[in-house]
């Protein structure tokens, strides 16, 4: 059984994110998907509202734990005892940061690899925070986030008012 550990803010989930979650699992047997609690990013959701949505969106599958996690990534994915630890990437600009990190993780664990994984075009320019100002401006979310997810926006956009 190989498993892999895919961590992020998900702040929200976005099509983006669970496009990368279907490739992992063409390529590992077990996926953990890990929302970082104690992250230094201060977030638009809680943790539990984060899950909850993540949760909604994949649905209850076999193959995928939804979990969340304090700490480095690297402790965790030690602690689970993980294959691999999944990243997406979209853009150049996302290399620089993603690619400190993954040297940093294997200075860390060194058993542990790191898998980068593309997003299929239409959503390689999707982000949490551009979804975001979308919809805080009115902006159609739909095509870019499940439904859960775009209910929980326009609520939380409501409460801002
Ligand atoms: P983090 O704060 O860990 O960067 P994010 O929730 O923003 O958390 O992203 C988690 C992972 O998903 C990161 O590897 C990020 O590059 C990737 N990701 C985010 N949006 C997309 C997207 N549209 N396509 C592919 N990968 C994405």
């Amino acid at each position: 059984m190989r498993t892999a550990l895919y961590p992020g803010t998900f702040d929200p989930v976005t099509h983006g994110h669970t496009d990368i979650v279907d490739r992992a699992l063409a390529m590992f047997d077990r996926l953990i998907v890990a929302v970082a609690n104690n992250t230094s990013k201060s977030t638009t959701f809680s943790v539990q509202q984060r899950l909850e949505l993540l949760k909604a969106v994949i649905g209850d599958k076999p193959e995928i734990e939804i979990v969340e996690f304090n700490g480095l990534t690297a402790h965790y994915a030690k602690e689970r005892d993980v294959a691999a630890i999944i990243r997406g990437l979209r853009a150049v600009s996302d290399f620089e940061y993603e690619f400190q990190m993954a040297l940093m993780n294997r200075r860390l664990v060194p058993e542990v690899e790191t898998v980068f994984l593309m997003p299929r075009g239409k959503y390689a320019y999707l982000s949490s925070t551009l979804i975001k100002d979308v919809a805080r401006f009115g902006g159609e979310v739909d095509l870019f986030v499940g439904e859960p997810v775009a209910k929980m926006l326009r609520e939380k956009l409501k409460n801002e008012e």
